[in-house]
């Protein structure tokens, strides 16, 4: 992956980033920089600490298999945990209200009758602030009560600092979009066909944050699975699992 150099407006220390991201914090003082108009970042940064290391973070992945209904039951004993990286990643953090109205129709029971509707509702709506990597994120709770603001020393050494490459502007339109996506497929249960739906939004201030990601991956009889683990709390986001079920 082709990277770039500046210096940190602050302390100076170089500044190493990946192409495509566009804000950039500085490893050795914590100091964020908007790349392409080469300012400060001006918003509010968080940080969500780890309360994980790599012993707990795979102890509760255990615990997680052994309550599993699907799991093998000599499963949490005989996983191969092969690549177990903490890594902290990048999310942009939308207060916003979105108001939807929508008119259509109902034609599931009986004759086609018109239905209009309207759903509103309050969210911390979350976009992850990457393109080139896949993350679960409409499955992640981030415990958003426990963000501080972003401090490096909070870093755990080893652990990796993912930048965004989605800018603030950017990232209020992905989660405008994803709303009404929610909203028209919440409208799909009054009405079988949409004829139109407008929402309305009000956006609060957005803010940056960087969460702990336990990005695990092991082995069970010869297959490979990965899990993602919040650093938090100590949750499973996501998680593959092999099951019993299957060809025999
Ligand atoms: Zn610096």
């Amino acid at each position: 992956m082709a990277t770039s150099k500046i210096s940190c407006d602050h302390c100076g220390a170089p500044l190493k980033y990946s192409s495509g991201e566009i804000i950039v914090t500085c490893p050795y003082c914590g100091y964020t920089v908007v790349i392409d108009v080469g300012k400060p970042f001006t918003l509010e940064h968080s940080l969500l600490p780890s309360n994980f290391n790599e012993k707990k973070a795979i102890d509760s992945v255990k615990s997680w298999m052994k309550h599993s209904f699907i799991a093998p039951g000599d499963l949490a004993r005989r996983a191969k945990f092969t690549d177990v990286q903490l890594q902290f990643l990048p999310f942009w953090i939308i207060p916003i209200t979105a108001n939807s109205t929508f008119r259509g129709l109902f034609e599931r029971t009986g004759p086609r009758i018109e239905k209009k509707g309207s759903i509103k509702k309050n969210y911390n709506w979350i976009v992850f602030g990457q393109r080139k990597t896949e993350f679960p994120t409409r499955e992640f709770d981030i415990p958003l009560e426990g963000r501080m603001p972003y401090d490096f020393r909070k870093i755990p050494e080893g652990a990796k600092v993912f930048n965004s490459e989605i800018g603030e502007h950017e990232a209020v339109d992905i989660a405008k979009q994803q709303i009404k996506n929610d909203h028209r497929f919440l409208a799909k249960q009054d009405a079988d066909r949409i004829i139109d739906l407008e929402t309305e939004f009000k956006v609060g201030r957005a803010y940056y944050l960087h969460a702990p990601v336990w990005i695990m991956r092991y082995k069970y009889k010869g297959k490979n699975y990965q899990v993602f683990l919040d650093g938090c709390e100590g949750e499973v986001i996501k998680g593959d699992l092999p099951t019993n079920i299957g060809f025999f």
